[in-house]
């Protein structure tokens, strides 16, 4: 049985004034989940239907569904929300949390991110940059390909005159599995715009990222 289900988590569009969040494009199968979680179980051996066991398919799927509610939003849908300011320096939003699930192992990996951009005519809330983490991290990913998405989006969407995203995450399948290295942090940049072509813009968006850092 399919249900249609609602993560809302708060996306703050004026379309969600009933506080009940986005409505779903599509519907996640549920029960579709639970089949294959039962299915994982007894491939390694477990008994799906001891106690502690039972309800955990369910749960998985409920999680799931919650972990991938990106594939179900569009991000632009924020971006819509922006709004004309003579402003034409540099905004950056800086640690921005979010998690996210390695599609390689299903893993989570999670850390923050950094955006940076030169508005051209055109501004954002800056609510929405979090909106945007949030729906793009929300999916099956690649930190470099959500690192690329993220400003991408801007520069198509807003058409930001430039824009810095600096994604700073630690991935659970390289810390409990694997290579086993707890600790380490991966760092992934995308640089459009006069932050790509112009060394020094560059260098100004980046250490206002980086800049209050010791050490
Ligand atoms: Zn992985």
């Amino acid at each position: 049985m399919a249900k249609t289900r609602d993560f809302g988590g708060g996306c703050g569009s004026a379309a969600d004034d009933d506080g009940a969040g986005p409505r779903p494009v599509a519907t996640v199968d549920h029960a579709r989940i639970e089949r294959a979680v039962r299915e994982i179980l007894a491939a390694v051996g477990e008994d799906p239907d001891r106690e502690g066991l039972q309800e955990t398919p369910a749960r998985v799927a409920r999680m799931y569904a919650e972990m991938f509610s990106g594939l179900r939003q569009d991000p632009r849908v924020h971006l819509g929300k922006a709004f004309t300011e003579k402003y034409d320096e540099i905004v950056l939003v800086r640690d921005i949390a979010f998690n996210s699930v390695c599609e390689h192992h299903l893993l989570p990996f999670m850390g923050h991110a950094h955006i940076g951009y030169l508005p051209n005519g055109r501004v954002l809330g800056l609510s929405k940059l979090a909106r945007l983490v949030e729906v793009v991290s929300h999916r099956p990913q690649v930190q470099e390909r959500m690192t690329e998405q993220i400003a991408d989006l801007l520069v198509d969407d807003l058409g930001a005159k430039g824009v810095a995203v600096v994604v700073e995450a630690t991935h659970t399948c390289m810390t409990i599995r694997g290579v086993r290295k707890p600790g380490s942090m991966c760092v992934t940049s995308a640089m459009k715009g006069v932050f790509r072509s112009n060394v020094s813009s560059r260098a100004e968006v980046l250490s206002l990222i980086f800049g209050h850092r010791s050490g």
